[in-house]
């Protein structure tokens, strides 16, 4: 690596999407981002926007067969502006997996063993390594110089302790299946909760908080001092939290009726919890803004839908109050945790014995800070903190390979 290779281009590879960042890790400016849709299909979509040299978005529509031909697609837009793939610039590339296991706790340099061990976790995620793995291939096969760094979303979880991280079920059968709590969004939740200590001016080691990621998928998490130790999701992204297409907790035995009782096979029962449920299941609308829109107009559809997700939020802040013992803030962040007053107010209404109070006036505010939205007075602090998941696993991957 040169001395100024600072870049670090950031792929989050979906089954049939892949966006992109590329940041100089010298003052963490974001040179380009972008999104390829539909990737596979006839009609893909490449929105690519030149942000250092202040270009607007340039869309491109035409067939793109696979995330190789994604990324040539990427590579061009990038050398348009002259950033291209091929710069000594570039310093690394930084790939977001979504399933590390108990092994990976860390970024992690890939090798032929990392990925044959990502490969390996494909059972317990089905829908996301392979996705990833075709991502980290295709950025290998163009930049085979490169060091490729695999940033996992469980890793900041692996913390946890092994009571929060197991279920209660045969130990035995658990453990010859992987099956225990390894939580995600976890580069996410590492990010707020130490964002949330500066807020404080704080060290992270010196804070309690309760992360809440609120976006289309949503989980809660238990930091104590900078480690997490607890989270809402477990073996997949399905468990925990009101989600926008997923049920979040649920008696397991919902699952054993609808085989024995409506003759729903397993696929069928996956598709339901995981894309027919939640808010949208709840009330046929799954963007927060919308559901809004219909409580104003007085949809009581809506409404019941808005107050069983608040109720599961609080739940789970009760939670992991207790599992704390004592909370220094409670964070919220994603699209929903950003942007959405009402849910923020309605999470914590009626908490102010357990020192929790939003100031409406502060929580109306519209902001992209992290911003208090607490009374001074109040004892926990209530924070708005913008997750930039991103810039996480940049920073971690150009930690790695300039150390
Ligand atoms: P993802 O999980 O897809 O990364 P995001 O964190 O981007 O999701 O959150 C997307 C969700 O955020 C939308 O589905 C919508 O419910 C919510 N959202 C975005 N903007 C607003 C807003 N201004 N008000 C309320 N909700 C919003």
């Amino acid at each position: 690596m040169t001395a100024n290779a600072t870049r670090v281009l950031v792929l989050n590879s979906g089954s049939s999407s892949l966006k992109y960042q590329l940041l100089d890790m010298a003052d963490g400016a974001r040179l380009a981002v972008g999104l390829v849709e539909r990737i596979g299909e006839e009609t893909s979509r490449l929105a690519h926007t030149p942000l250092a040299t202040g270009g607007t978005k340039r869309e491109r529509e035409e067939a793109i067969a696979d995330h190789d031909a994604a990324l040539q697609a990427v590579a061009q837009e990038l050398g348009a502006d002259g950033l291209g793939l091929d710069s000594p610039e570039l310093a690394a590339i930084g790939h977001r997996v979504v399933h590390g296991g108990q092994k990976f706790t860390e970024p992690t340099v890939i090798t032929d063993e990392v990925l044959a061990e990502i490969e390996r976790l494909i059972p317990v995620a089905p829908l996301h390594n392979p996705a990833n793995i075709t991502g980290i291939r295709t950025a290998q096969a163009l930049r085979p110089d490169l060091p490729q760094v695999a940033v996992f979303d469980t890793a900041f979880h692996t913390t946890m302790p092994e009571s929060a991280a197991r279920y209660a079920i045969d130990v035995e059968t658990a453990d010859a299946h992987r099956i225990r709590r390894y939580g995600f969004h976890g580069t996410s939740h590492a990010f707020v909760s130490r964002e949330t200590a500066r807020l404080l001016d704080k060290d992270p080691s010196e804070v309690n908080v309760i992360v809440l990621h609120l976006g289309n998928g949503a989980s809660a998490s238990a930091v104590r001092g900078g480690r997490c130790v607890d989270t809402s999701m477990g073996l997949t992204p399905l468990e925990g939290l009101v989600m926008g297409t997923r049920s979040g907790d649920l008696d397991p035995a919902v699952i054993l009726h609808l085989s024995r009782n409506a003759g729903m096979s397993v696929d069928e029962i996956d598709s339901l919890l995981n894309k027919k449920s939640g808010l949208i299941g709840l009330c046929g609308d799954n963007d927060m803004r919308e559901i809004r829109r219909r409580i104003d107009e007085g949809d009581e559809q809506a409404a019941l839908a808005f107050d069983i997700y608040v109720h599961r939020l609080k739940k789970y802040i009760g939670a992991y109050y207790a599992v704390l013992g004592r909370v220094d803030a409670v964070a919220f962040t994603a699209g929903v945790g950003e942007n959405a007053a009402p849910v923020r107010e309605a999470a914590v209404a009626g908490l102010e014995e357990l020192g929790l109070v939003v100031d409406a006036g502060l929580n109306a505010i519209r902001s992209g800070e992290a911003r208090l939205i607490s009374p001074e007075y109040a004892r926990v602090a209530v924070a708005v903190v913008p997750t930039d998941e991103e810039l996480e696993i940049a920073t971690q991957t150009y930690a790695l390979v300039s150390s």
